[in-house]
C-alpha cells in the first residue's frame, strides 16, 4: 500500500467534563476534532475527509444530554439527540419540533444531536432557532458565554457548544404564525437545498412584525433583517419583499442548485406565509 492510502487509526478520547474536552482539543489541535452523534462526520469521512488523529467524543459529558425548563427559557443540552427532542412535549409543540421531525430519517435522528446539527454549519434547525430568538451557550476555554445563533458562524475563536437556550413562546394568538419549510432533491432523507423559517405577528394595515431566517446549500445561515424591515411597513408588496430579500441573501451557484434558484425559491416559500395566507383569509386568493 502506498503512503497516500495508509489510514491512521485515531486515538479516541472520552472526556467527562466540558473543560477536559476543550483542553484535549487545544492540546492536539489541528490534529483533533469533537464528535457528538457522528452522523454528519461519518458521511464526510465516506466522501474522503479522514478523521483527525484525535477524536474527542462528547457523549460522556454530563449536562450536555439533558433538558431543563427555566422560568423564561428551555435549556437544551448540545448532545441531546433529535429524537429525544421530538419526543419532548415542550419542544414538540414549538416550530422547532416540526423542524426536527423533518430532518433525515429515524436512524439518523436517533444518533444525531442538536449540537451537531448546529455546528456542521448548515443544519435545518438553524433558521428555526434564529426565528425563535434562541441563543447558544458556549465554553470558549476561559468562560461560558451566550451568543445569538446567527453569530456562531462568525464567532472569533474556537468554542464548544454546551447548550441551546430556547425562549419560551407565549400562547400563540390567531395573528401569530410560526413556520418552517424546506426543499431538497428528494422529498425526504436528504440534506436540504434550502430551509426557511419565520415567526410573524400580523399588525394593523398589513404590516407584519417578523423574524425571518434561512439556510441554503453551503451558505451560513442568514437572519433576513432587510426583509423583516420591509414587511414591517404597511404598504409592502411581494416585489418590495423580493428586493429586500435579495439585499439580505446573495447565494452562490452550487452543483445542484444555482444561487438564483435558491433566492427565487426562498422568496416563494416566505411569501406563501407572509402574503398568500393573509390574502386567502380575506378571500383574495383561491385556496384549495
Ligand atoms: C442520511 C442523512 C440525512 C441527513 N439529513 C439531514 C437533513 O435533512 N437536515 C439536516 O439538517 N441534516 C441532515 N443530516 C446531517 C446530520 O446528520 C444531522 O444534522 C445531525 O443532527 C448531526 O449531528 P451529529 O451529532 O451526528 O453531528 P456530528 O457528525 O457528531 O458532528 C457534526 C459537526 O459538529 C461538530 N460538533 C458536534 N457537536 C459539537 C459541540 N457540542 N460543540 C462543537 N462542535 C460540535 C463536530 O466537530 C462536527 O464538525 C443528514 C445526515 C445523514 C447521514
Amino acid at each position: 500500500m502506498d503512503a497516500a492510502h495508509t489510514t491512521v487509526t485515531p486515538v479516541v478520547w472520552m472526556p467527562e467534563t466540558v473543560q477536559e474536552a476543550y483542553a484535549l482539543y487545544q492540546e492536539y489541535f489541528p490534529d483533533a476534532e469533537w464528535i457528538a452523534g457522528g452522523t454528519w462526520r461519518q458521511v464526510e469521512r465516506e466522501k474522503g475527509r479522514a478523521f483527525t488523529g484525535n477524536v474527542i467524543v462528547l457523549e460522556r459529558i454530563s449536562g450536555l444530554a439533558s433538558l431543563q425548563e427555566e422560568e423564561k427559557y428551555v435549556r437544551i443540552g448540545a448532545c441531546m439527540t433529535l429524537e429525544q427532542l421530538i419526543e419532548n412535549p415542550v419542544i414538540s409543540r414549538e416550530i422547532l419540533g416540526e423542524t426536527l421531525r423533518r430532518i433525515a430519517a429515524p436512524a439518523v435522528r436517533t444518533r444525531g444531536t442538536i449540537g451537531g446539527n448546529i455546528m456542521y454549519g448548515h443544519g435545518d434547525a438553524l433558521p428555526a432557532l434564529i426565528a425563535l430568538q434562541a441563543e447558544l451557550e458556549i465554553w470558549n476555554g476561559e468562560s461560558y458565554a451566550c451568543i445569538p445563533v446567527e453569530e456562531a458562524a462568525s464567532y472569533d475563536g474556537v468554542f464548544l457548544l454546551t447548550a441551546v437556550l430556547l425562549p419560551k413562546t407565549l400562547e400563540k394568538g390567531p395573528d401569530e404564525v410560526h413556520f418552517f419549510e424546506k426543499i431538497g432533491r428528494r422529498e425526504a432523507f436528504t440534506a436540504s437545498l434550502l430551509a426557511v423559517s419565520g415567526c410573524i405577528r400580523r399588525q394593523g394595515g398589513g404590516s407584519i412584525r417578523a423574524r425571518l431566517a434561512l439556510v441554503g446549500g453551503k451558505d451560513a445561515p442568514v437572519r433576513l433583517r432587510r426583509a423583516e424591515a420591509c414587511v414591517a411597513e404597511p404598504g409592502w408588496t411581494p416585489e418590495s419583499f423580493f428586493e429586500a430579500l435579495a439585499a439580505d441573501y446573495q447565494p452562490e451557484d452550487e452543483p445542484f442548485s444555482s444561487g438564483n434558484y435558491r433566492l427565487q425559491a426562498a422568496a416563494h416559500l416566505f411569501l406563501s406565509h407572509l402574503w398568500l395566507e393573509d390574502k386567502a383569509e380575506k378571500g383574495g386568493v383561491h385556496k384549495t
